[in-house]
């Protein structure tokens, strides 16, 4: 059985950032991801890095780390993730209250600015002025995700780390310590084991006798082919409406149920486009405790082009198609990064809020602290 100093299970953003960190750290490393080409939550994704979204001097300072990361990504990874510095606006829909939603935006370390009607179109000439009251423009870091996942995995071969295609069915555990994983096709030997399996880590760890606060809902979205209609901003509702329900989810006794009752479901319409000119348009966000369940994917459809057609109309009807996927979340705080200590070995990297912005520093800290045994940010999380 091969053996590797370090596991890390999942190639989505997470696992790729921090299996690449851990190589820079000259760490023998494995990144297991179930399938070939995998249409996770980051390749579905907008890619917006939010480094406004500070709240306390730990968060400040991930920001102000995350920004500079993707300033120089291109010299890091040889390769070109298409980053740019564009404007996020918060579209502020025609029956919100204007001034008490920029209150509210005004909590963040960079403070958005309040835009009127025509302020906002003179930025975004896409967005509908019958729908909108104005909006909260914010500046906001860009990259493609399809292509910064590529970039990430090809670091990694160069740094000597392996990727193989095999899906981790449970952890081997020997007198209390993880060892390694078994998966469908081998077992893996390891002396530390991360999970960054996204929306899966809780079956993973949930598997192995471990209750985290991590949970998942269920995104949908459109991807488009490349078109010849502009958007020149990200744009998205100024709403906290999903960011509420997965805090009251969290606390609620659904989840072991595995049932596909929606709990919790949020329609918030957005858009960006890539430099090819495709779009992804989103996003629907439901809470449902089975991972894998049905979901109609011409009700979602429909729901997500009647709600871009109110606010970016232009866009409504592109010929694109309908996808699902799990995304993680962590019940009461931006993120899960820690060691387990009831089972040595075993450490968890997930559930972030934002991890465009959170997960290229912490996963440089991350991996600091599980090859030396300290960093600084890693010990303020404890
Ligand atoms: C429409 C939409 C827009 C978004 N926009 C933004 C944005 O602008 N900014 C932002 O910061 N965030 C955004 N997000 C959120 C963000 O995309 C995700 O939270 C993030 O990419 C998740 O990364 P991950 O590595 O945790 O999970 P994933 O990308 O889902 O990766 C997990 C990987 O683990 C693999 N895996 C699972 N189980 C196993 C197993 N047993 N064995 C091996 N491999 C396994 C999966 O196949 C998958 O590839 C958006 C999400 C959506 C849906």
């Amino acid at each position: 059985m091969d053996k590797y100093d370090m596991i890390v299970i999942g190639a989505g953003l997470t696992g790729c950032a921090l299996a690449v960190e851990l190589a820079k750290q000259n760490v023998e490393v494995l990144l297991l991801e179930k399938t070939d080409n995998p249409v996770n939550a980051t390749v579905l994704s907008y890619g917006g890095i939010a480094y406004w979204c500070g709240l306390d001097e730990l968060t400040i300072k991930l920001c102000e780390e995350a920004i500079e990361i993707y300033r120089h990504l291109h010299n890091q990874l040889d390769e070109d993730v298409e980053f740019r510095e564009i404007t996020l606006l918060f579209t502020i829909d025609k029956n919100q209250d204007v001034y008490k939603t920029f209150e509210e935006y005004k909590r963040f370390h960079i403070q958005p600015e309040l835009l009127d009607v025509a302020e906002t179109i003179s930025l975004e000439p896409l967005i509908n002025p019958e729908a909108i009251a104005g909006s909260l423009k914010f500046p906001q870091g860009h990259i493609n995700p399809v292509k910064l996942l590529q970039a990430y995995r090809t670091k990694l071969e160069k740094l000597g780390g392996k990727i193989i295609t095999d899906e981790v069915i449970s952890l081997r555990e020997n007198k209390g310590r993880i060892e390694g994983v078994n998966g469908k096709d081998n077992s893996y030997l390891a002396e530390k084991v991360v999970v960054t399996a996204g929306a899966f880590s809780r079956q993973i760890l949930r598997e192995a006798g471990i209750n985290l606060p991590l949970y998942f809902s269920q995104a949908q979205v459109i991807k488009t082919p490349p078109s010849e209609i502009k958007l020149s901003t990200l744009v998205m509702p100024a709403t906290t409406n999903r960011l509420e329900t997965e805090k009251k989810v969290a606390q609620e006794d659904i989840w072991e149920s595995q049932s596909d009752t929606i709990y919790g479901d949020v329609l918030e319409a957005g858009a960006i486009q890539f430099k090819d000119g495709s779009y992804c348009l989103g996003q629907i966000s439901q809470i449902i405790p089975n991972l894998n369940p049905k979901i109609d994917a011409k009700t979602g459809e429909r729901r997500l082009r009647e709600a871009i057609g109110r606010i970016l109309p232009a866009l409504a009807q592109l010929p694109g198609r309908w996808y699902n996927c799990q995304v993680a979340f962590a019940g009461g705080a931006p993120f899960l990064v820690r060691e387990i200590p009831e089972k040595e070995g075993l450490s968890v990297f997930s559930g972030f809020t934002s991890p465009f912005v959170f997960v290229p520093p912490l996963a440089y800290h991350f991996a600091r602290h599980l090859v030396t045994g300290f960093d600084e940010i890693i010990g303020l999380l404890a």
